[in-house]
């Protein structure tokens, strides 16, 4: 089996998460994509998300139903006393639950890989997954690269270079912090939202200032 890995905030979900869901299912041929909203995600600690993580994980649902290979996971649901959820933990857990036959890839938007220098223990998570980047307008995926480059020797870079793919499409100009933004101001049929997700957050009255 060949699993996707897609974390994030999902504060909320948008099209722009479900093209990529779906385009990297495409490329690498994934059976599954596990669309998993963070409880708290290490380097946003300060703003933690928005919505509750059971909205988020709901609204996720509603995405993930667009397609049969994608599937809401609560894989990386809150823990106990506000520790912030570390993907390596999270990649370690999710090898020890599909077993050695998976194949697991992590999917993450540029402007993701641009901060990947400074996840936790950047190498090693590339060493337990294939890593699928995203292109994001505005974003190059050198960015990223060069952070790494510049934080460790090209010797412990070399054996994991290989790990990191590069996806071109869809490169959709959607930010779920601007729509935070225009749902704020009162704006809930935007076209970035899936109707579902827009009809959830508008009955559950989400992002109301
Ligand atoms: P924000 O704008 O608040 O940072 P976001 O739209 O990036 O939110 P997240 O839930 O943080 O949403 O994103 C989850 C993952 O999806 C991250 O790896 C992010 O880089 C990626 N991602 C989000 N939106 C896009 C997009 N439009 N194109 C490509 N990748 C995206």
């Amino acid at each position: 089996m060949r699993v996707g890995f897609f974390g994030g905030t999902f504060d909320p979900p948008h099209k722009g998460h479900l093209a990529v869901a779906r385009a990297a299912a495409d490329r690498f041929a994934l059976d599954k994509v596990l669309m998993a909203p963070v409880g708290l995600q290490p380097l946003k600690q300060e703003h933690g998300p928005s919505a509750s993580f059971e909205d988020r994980l709901q609204m996720v649902r509603l995405t993930a139903a667009h397609d049969v290979r994608l599937e809401a996971s609560d894989v990386d649901a809150p823990l106990t006393g506000q520790k912030p959820n570390y993907t390596l933990d999270t990649l370690t857990l999710l090898h020890a639950m599909l077993g050695a036959e998976t194949q697991l890839f992590a999917i993450i938007g540029a402007d993701s890989f641009r901060q990947f220098a400074r996840w936790h223990k950047p190498l090693q998570l590339l060493e337990k997954a294939e890593w699928i980047v995203a292109a994001r307008p505005g974003e190059e995926f050198s960015s990223g690269w060069g952070a790494l480059e510049a934080d460790f020797p090209e010797a412990e870079l070399a054996p994991v270079r290989h790990r990191i793919h590069f996806l071109t499409e869809p490169d959709q100009d959607i930010s779920a912090t601007q729509l935070r933004h225009e749902l704020q101001r009162g704006v809930v049929s935007s076209e970035w939202l899936l109707p579902e997700v827009a009809a959830y957050i508008r009955e559950q009255q989400l992002y109301r200032v």
